[in-house]
């Protein structure tokens, strides 16, 4: 069975509030609940471990556990504390995200190392110098937006953890460990609307999209949640 490990450890200091970024509410919720709920939806799913900033409790049967000072570290942690294979991985960050997702990138792992969400670059994608100069333009067909959540076998990603500290502090995702270490990753396609919370301009547009969700769930008499505390 899989295990999915939830970093919500970070401070998010670009939104500006005055607590850690996954207890931010968004559309009367803490933005963490609403990612818990689609992978408590999962039946393949059967153990979910938070990595969690000081002082913070896990969500109801979830497994809780100190996160680090940088990310990888966050995931370091939880893996150590969770048992399952494949791992799944995703960021309290993006509350919006959705079973159908989950269980597409589940399903993304056979063959691979790894199998990661991700969106078609639409902008023209640029490299420039330190001084703002234009070095290259990217071939943008080529070109893939990471997100969250990514799934790896156990052993890929215990085997791409364990480098420097200075390496886990370079990582801003766990794919680019598993690629280092000659891993190989499928992108599964995804949808914008899984955004990253980072600014409060980001909260606005993921508050409004998660209450028209709520919304049209309650209209077409669905519960508007998953099935919180039941499983995890
Ligand atoms: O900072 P950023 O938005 O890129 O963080 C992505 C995710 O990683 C967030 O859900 C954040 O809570 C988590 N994180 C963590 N531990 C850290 C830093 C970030 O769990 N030390």
């Amino acid at each position: 069975m899989a295990v999915a490990l939830v970093v919500a450890a970070g401070r998010g200091e670009r939104l500006g509030s005055d607590r850690p970024k996954a207890f931010v509410i968004v559309a009367g919720r803490p933005m963490l609940d609403w990612c818990v709920d689609a992978l408590r939806e999962v039946p393949a799913i059967d153990q979910i471990v938070v990595a969690l900033p000081a002082g913070e409790q896990a969500p109801a049967g979830c497994i809780g556990v100190p996160g680090g000072e940088v990310r990888a570290a966050s995931v370091a942690a939880a893996l150590a504390a969770s048992a399952g294979d494949p791992v799944l991985i995703h960021d309290a960050a993006r509350p919006l995200v959705r079973r159908e997702l989950v269980e597409r990138v589940l399903g993304g792992i056979d063959g691979v190392d790894g199998a990661i969400a991700a969106t078609r670059v639409t902008d023209t994608t640029k490299q420039a110098d330190a001084d703002g100069i234009v070095t290259r333009t990217l071939e943008r067909s080529s070109l893939w937006a990471v997100q969250t959540p990514q799934v790896f076998h156990r052993a890929a990603l215990e085997q791409a953890l364990d480098v420097s500290p200075d390496v886990l502090a370079q990582a801003t995702d766990e794919s680019w460990l598993v690629e280092r270490a000659g891993g190989r990753i499928r992108i599964v396609e995804s949808s914008p609307e899984n955004l990253k919370v980072t600014t409060p301009r980001d909260l606005r547009i993921s508050s409004e999209l998660l209450l028209e969700r709520t919304t049209r769930l309650q209209s077409t008499g669905q519960p508007a949640v998953g099935r919180l505390g039941e499983r995890c």
